[in-house]
């Protein structure tokens, strides 16, 4: 059940009765303050409820069986598979792969259409700030294809150097370029449509890593033309083991399969096999069902809030928290600032380690990310080996903000700084 309230007054204290983890203390008397959402988010009652339906009532698998259980589960499942269509406004469901997560639905598409596609002589354009799961299936394809992969350099206000983007793709044969919409680190949100409209003017496809900007935005994959899309469902409510990979129907189709095995096929002799229709070609064997469920009650959920919301609470938070984040002795946060920022802040403390701040945090109950944030390559650009990282989502609120930077004066006392 949803309690939390739609009207434009955001009601924040109604969203975070919905979060049975968000009720907990982290120790006595000292509440939990939960800004590690970049990683994960929590999840609302009513996705855990529905997991627990599932395997409580009608647990099955999925388009096998020619029973009530089975029959059920698949509708179920079939059923999450529209709601995320809907949800990113794809034009089939046909178009939605489910995979267990972003990392998966991009090796997913290095695997099959990079595979088949890319060869000595061809260019992948990435970017510096990339998270790993959008470096290293390029990377372990280049090594064996011998194609070269450019990344685009990040300017000193944390944006991309979009001239560079513009000159490889003028001068050499680009045939993808594959960027995240919003940084996992600096929070930066990429200007993909312009990114999108450039490539697809010299023949290049666009891939987006979606992972840190459809749990907080809307996004319509029509609209923006985009040729392949990549998310996670445990970013936006839904449970681990859940993704998303949507694909423009006649580059899927054209696409080899990835895995093989049960369902993924429409006939198997000894002699050679043949593969099953869209989506299916690319689900090989038992699905994460009740995970794909799970997801789509977390797309229930965040419609009802209403993305739009949802932002804006966000934008007011981050916000919030730029500004106060400065009064800290020693703080550096990166990125653009919050006009054009995710509610995401990397930071140093001068004279703390990342993981140092990290702990410190915690014994006061709130929990941040330190480390490199699998953005290696953006690390050693803005040359610190680590940083702490707040990020926020729809159930935080100013006094959490608050809370962090009390705790950072402590850390600060702590190391009599
Ligand atoms: N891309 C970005 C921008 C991310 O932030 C993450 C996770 O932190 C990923 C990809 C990988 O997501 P997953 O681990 O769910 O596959």
């Amino acid at each position: 059940m949803i309690t939390a309230r739609t009207t434009t007054e955001y009601d924040v204290e109604a969203v975070r009765s919905d979060f049975p983890i968000l009720r907990q203390m982290h120790s006595d008397n000292v509440p939990l303050v939960y800004l590690d959402n970049a990683a994960t988010s929590q999840k609302p009652a009513s996705v855990i409820e529905a997991i627990d339906t599932y395997y409580r009532e009608y647990n099955a698998n999925v388009h096998r069986g020619i029973h009530k259980l089975s029959e059920q589960a698949t509708s179920a499942y079939e059923e999450a598979r529209l709601k995320v269509r809907k949800f990113i406004n794809a034009a089939s469901k046909r178009e939605i792969l489910f995979t267990r997560g972003t990392t998966e639905s991009i090796n997913l598409v290095a695997q099959t259409w990079g595979r088949a596609n890319l060869k000595a002589g061809d260019v992948v354009i990435s970017t510096v700030m990339e998270h790993h799961s959008n470096i290293v299936p390029w990377q372990i394809l280049a090594a064996e294809k011998g194609f070269t992969i450019r990344y685009v350099p990040v300017l000193p206000d944390g944006t991309l150097d979009l001239d560079y983007l513009g000159e490889v793709l003028s001068k050499e044969p680009v045939k993808l370029v594959t960027l995240m919409h919003v940084s996992n680190v600096l929070g930066t949100i990429n200007p993909i449509e312009d990114v999108i409209a450039k490539a697809h003017k010299v023949g290049a496809l666009v891939l987006v890593d979606g992972a840190q900007s459809v749990p907080h935005m809307t996004i319509d994959v029509q609209a923006l033309d985009v040729d392949f899309f990549a998310f996670s469902g445990h970013k936006m409510l839904g449970p681990t083991g859940s993704g998303v990979l949507y694909g423009k129907r006649a580059l899927l189709e054209a696409m080899p399969p990835w895995m093989g095995g049960g369902d993924m096929i429409s006939s198997v002799k000894l002699t050679g096999s043949t593969w099953n229709d869209l989506p299916y070609k690319f689900e090989a064997g038992t699905p994460a069902i009740a995970e794909a469920i799970g997801l789509g009650y977390a797309i229930d959920y965040l419609t009802q809030i209403g993305l739009a919301n949802i932002h804006q609470h966000e934008r007011d938070i981050i916000g919030y928290a730029l500004d106060r984040l400065r009064e800290v002795p020693g703080l550096t946060v990166y990125g653009p600032t919050a006009d054009q920022k995710g509610a995401v802040a990397a930071f140093t403390v001068e004279g703390i380690h990342a993981h140092d701040i990290a702990q410190l945090l915690d014994s006061e109950g709130i929990a941040v990310r330190a480390g490199h944030h699998c953005a290696m390559p953006l690390h050693e650009h803005l040359h610190v080996n680590a940083t702490a990282r707040a990020s926020f989502y729809l159930y935080n609120t100013p006094a959490e903000v608050d809370a962090l930077i009390t705790a950072l004066h402590n850390a600060r006392k702590t190391f009599q700084l």
